[in-house]
């Protein structure tokens, strides 16, 4: 296991190299690195692991506090569902992208035999 490819997609960076920006803006990802052109999709549907990444950073940074703040009554019952709705909404957009970027550095890390070598420039 190598972790460093998964903290190297913590801050938007290819898991090979480490120079090129795997996401252009926070709707945007790249298809390869700019530096080292290594593809960030695998396979047909690579991607699709980043929505359980995306559905746990909204539960644990958004629903269960909200809910816990409700829980201690310091936010009432009407802020709560308020909260909580806008957040289920606006949150998986604009987490989605960074999602796929956190998921391609898991990916990596717990499968480094799959990280393709990269070629020497000529
Ligand atoms: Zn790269």
């Amino acid at each position: 296991m190598k972790t460093e490819y998964f903290f190297r997609t913590l801050r938007n960076r290819c898991p090979r190299c480490n120079e090129g920006a795997v996401l252009g803006t926070l709707f945007h990802r790249h298809d390869k690195c700019s530096n080292c052109d290594l593809a960030f999709s695998r396979e047909d549907g690579f991607f699709i692991g980043g929505i359980p990444i995306s559905y746990g950073l909204i539960c644990g940074l958004w629903i269960i506090p909200i809910l816990v703040a409700w829980l201690l009554e310091w936010v009432p019952t009407d802020w709560m569902i308020g909260l909580s709705f806008c957040g289920a909404i606006s949150l998986p957009l604009l987490t989605y992208r960074y999602s796929q970027c956190l998921w391609l550095g898991l990916y990596f890390t717990f499968a480094e035999h799959e990280m393709p070598i990269a070629r020497k420039s000529e």
